[in-house]
């Protein structure tokens, strides 16, 4: 289970600040020491953990938290607080034009970070809500990506828009956003190709189909697994491709959950929704009130 580690950490913490009735700010400093140290653990942003534990110390330290009636309750609400505040506190809606425009999601992320399922999984969320969305095969890199698209497009009863893997993927682009306007689509969403590691030509490519199509929002698709890579590759592309939101996936495997914990205040972009298994319907929207509950048990 993810955050389990972190999880139990912040409990002992909190158990001990509970059971201590009156509590000196060396008490409050002490737990905060440990909080820190169990973050780090977690793979959590050096500077984000940093700026976390001293806005709750400051916080915390207060005569009216100190001399309250129960003062590890109140430090305890601080943590929570503030790692709503660290997670983005409001849930973001995915930003879509009138059902009567076309919406264009152009989706990007690395190799194996769970875009392709992850694209099919958010194109079944629109059908239910009553959108036409398209599926378009732009990753003609990875053996097998576009056969995958189609496999995934076809369960969640969403056509796919595929030209093999010999075209430029900003010409499939264009071609798709000719095929949405003939026949009724409103929501295109491109299927992009990633790489192995972080290369010049993606980026290259995606800025092409940035500056040549109606990108409404750029959506990374990230692997919660990665830890401070997430946050690295989260960074990378939104300055080369100034990102809208982003998708965090494999939140349902034992990822320590450090990405989960930075990406936002690192990037300033929101989390819109997260990943939590490998079916279709394995696609939760983003509340940081719930996810600070989970990870503070
Ligand atoms: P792409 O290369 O980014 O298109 O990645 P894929 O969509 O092919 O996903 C890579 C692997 O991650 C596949 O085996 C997916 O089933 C798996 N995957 C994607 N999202 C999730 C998720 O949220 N949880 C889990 N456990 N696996 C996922």
């Amino acid at each position: 289970m993810a955050f389990e580690n972190l999880s139990d950490k912040l409990q002992n913490i909190f158990k001990n600040l509970r059971g201590k009735g009156r509590l000196s700010e060396a008490d409050v400093k002490t737990a905060l020491k440990e909080v820190k140290m169990a973050l780090l653990e977690a793979d959590v942003n050096f500077k984000v953990v940093k700026n976390f534990v001293n806005t709750v110390q400051e916080r915390a330290v207060g005569q009216d938290v100190l001399n309250s009636l129960t003062p590890g309750q109140m430090v305890i609400k601080i943590v929570n607080e503030e790692m709503i505040r660290l997670l983005g506190e409001q849930t973001v809606e995915l930003q879509l034009k009138p059902s009567n425009e076309i919406t264009v999601l152009m989706m990007c992320g690395l190799q194996g970070a769970g875009k392709t399922t992850t694209v099919a999984k958010l194109a079944g969320k629109l059908k239910s809500k009553g959108r036409k969305p398209l599926l378009v095969a732009c990753d003609i890199y990875r053996p097998a990506a576009i056969e995958q698209l189609q496999i995934n497009g076809d369960k969640q009863g969403v056509s796919v828009f595929s030209m093999g893997d010999k075209h430029k993927p900003l010409n499939i682009a264009k071609a798709a956003m000719e095929h949405a306007v003939k026949n009724g689509y409103n929501v295109v969403m491109l299927d992009t190709a990633g790489r192995l590691h972080i290369d010049e030509a993606m980026m290259e490519e995606l800025q092409e189909i940035k500056a040549n199509i109606n990108v409404h929002q750029t959506i990374l698709v990230v692997d919660a697994m990665t830890g401070q890579d997430a946050v690295n590759v989260s960074e990378l592309f939104n300055e080369k491709l100034s990102i809208d939101g982003v998708i965090l996936t494999k939140l349902d495997g034992d990822t320590r959950g450090g990405a989960a914990l930075s990406i936002r205040a690192v990037t300033g972009r929101p989390i819109l929704y997260v990943g939590m298994g490998e079916k279709l319907s394995d696609l939760e929207q983003f509340y940081p009130d719930r996810m600070a509950s989970r990870i503070l048990g």
